[in-house]
């Protein structure tokens, strides 16, 4: 009996074990299969590191941009497309972490956790690892060209579907032929960086359209009210300037002239607080996902600022950090009724691979009433301070930034904006670093590009 007894405790201790074994093993699995499956060492995916066995990659109009034949893989045809879209697809060594080789690399492999590494797998075979980008490669190379080699980002989305068409990060390369970029740090300076994913810049002036949007909402009669300009002022021992006096203006006029003083003064009105508030509407200190890619968040930390901090911080100076993609979905969603769209990446995958809850996703984050008047604003920018002729049928409505980084450095040059056209609903953001003017340098940029944009849409 005392036998039996010991060894039916035996039975249960190693059935115990086992138990415990295969639950170790199954969250081991849940948790790790992915990154063990995508493992560079994984020969069945992997040649010396480099994914050989992918899917094909596919533009939005069926442009291949990057394919493997016989084990080695090719990027599109055009070395100008190559290097336009080195950021969206990635490099062969896996260097540009948010690239789609990277971040999609278990669909473009065909792996998932209940069917393994499916493209090997004959009865799933039909399921194929090819991906769509929303991207249009043509006018990424558009971009690219209009860039001229300077640093920064271009960025255009379609701001009612999200549909990210245009994505380009400077410094680049061409992936077939890549550059010694060790030997030429100033030249390809954070290259592996996309900066529209991944930057954050001081914002300037373009900071105003999260200004003036607290102000409408908080300010009484904000639209009859005049500010005075005498082109400096000093807050609290600070001063703040402007490039000339801009005299008498109202607040439709401080936004196309952008007037520091007349800002300055609405700033210190609203407090701290309530600017943090809009801050933190407009998408600052929080990161977006696209498609399962994170950005890097803008930062804004005003809420206990004063006097001639506070001043600054309602311009864009101060402490503000912005990240590119998040203002373009600000203006975005001042185009929108006020509603952001969340921008993707991806247009179309296999079914096995479909990212969950990441599709159309919107969030309200100004009232109808306070984007419409922001909008007109933005379009009375663009006919008296940009120059419609420089912008012609595309109903523009943007803001200009040229945001100081101190130093005998060059200020940062920034355009964001969007076309009130229904046909052709694109937001979009240039900023050229240390490029000086916004509207005169991001602007000429963003003009050029829009244009093309709406005869790539129109053709569509
Ligand atoms: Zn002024």
């Amino acid at each position: 009996m005392k036998l039996l007894t010991r060894r039916a405790f035996g039975l249960l201790i190693l059935t115990l074990l086992l138990v415990a074994g295969v639950l170790i093993f199954t969250v081991n699995y849940a948790i790790n299969a992915d990154s063990w499956a995508q493992h560079a060492t994984n020969k069945h995916l992997y040649t010396d590191g480099q994914l050989k066995t992918a899917g094909k990659l596919y533009d939005r109009n069926g442009e291949i941009l990057l394919q493997t034949v016989d084990g080695i893989q090719k990027y599109n045809v055009d070395k100008t497309v190559r290097s336009a879209l080195l950021h969206a697809v990635g490099d062969s060594y896996g260097n540009i972490v948010t690239s789609a080789q990277v971040a999609y690399s278990d669909k473009l492999s065909g792996w998932d956790p209940l069917n393994g590494a499916y493209r090997f797998n004959n009865n799933l075979s039909s399921f194929n690892s090819d991906m769509t980008l929303t991207l249009d490669g043509e006018l990424c190379a558009a971009a690219y060209q209009a860039m001229k080699g300077r640093k920064g980002t271009v960025g255009i989305y379609n701001y009612k579907t999200g549909a990210l068409l245009c994505m380009v990060s400077m410094p680049t390369f061409d992936p077939e032929n890549r550059p010694d970029v060790e030997a030429k740090p100033d030249q390809y300076e954070g290259v592996y960086m996309n900066r529209l994913f991944s930057a954050a810049y001081t914002p300037g002036s373009v900071f105003k359209l999260v200004t003036a949007a607290a102000a409408m909402d908080h300010l009484e009669n904000i639209h009859t009210r005049v500010y005075q300009c005498e082109g400096e002022r000093i807050i609290n021992g600070a001063k703040v300037t402007c490039p000339k006096s801009h005299g008498n203006v109202t607040l439709e006029q401080a936004l196309a002239e952008s007037c520091n003083i007349a800002f300055a003064e609405i700033s210190l009105e609203l407090g701290g607080k309530t600017l943090q508030n809009y801050a933190e509407k407009a998408g600052f200190n929080a990161s977006i996902k696209i498609d399962g890619i994170r950005t890097l968040e803008g930062k804004v930390n005003v809420s206990e600022a004063e006097g001639g901090d506070l001043a600054w911080a309602g311009i864009g100076q101060y402490s503000n950090t912005a990240n590119p993609l998040t203002l373009m979905t600000y203006v975005g969603s001042i185009a929108n009724d006020g509603i952001r769209v969340t921008p993707r990446l991806i247009r179309e995958t296999n079914l096995l691979s479909l990212l969950p809850g990441d599709r159309l996703r919107k969030k309200r984050v100004l009232s109808e009433e306070t984007a419409e008047t922001l909008g007109i604003m933005m379009r009375n920018n663009v006919k008296e301070s940009y120059g419609e002729h420089n912008f012609k049928g595309l109903e523009l409505c943007a803001k200009s930034g040229t945001a100081e980084v101190g130093g005998d450095e060059k200020p940062h040059s920034w355009f964001v904006g969007y076309l009130n056209r229904e046909d052709c609903p694109l937001a979009f953001v240039v900023v050229i670093e240390n490029g000086g003017s916004g509207s005169k340098v991001a602007g000429s940029v963003a003009g050029k590009v829009l244009q093309i944009a709406v005869q790539r849409v129109a053709e569509e």
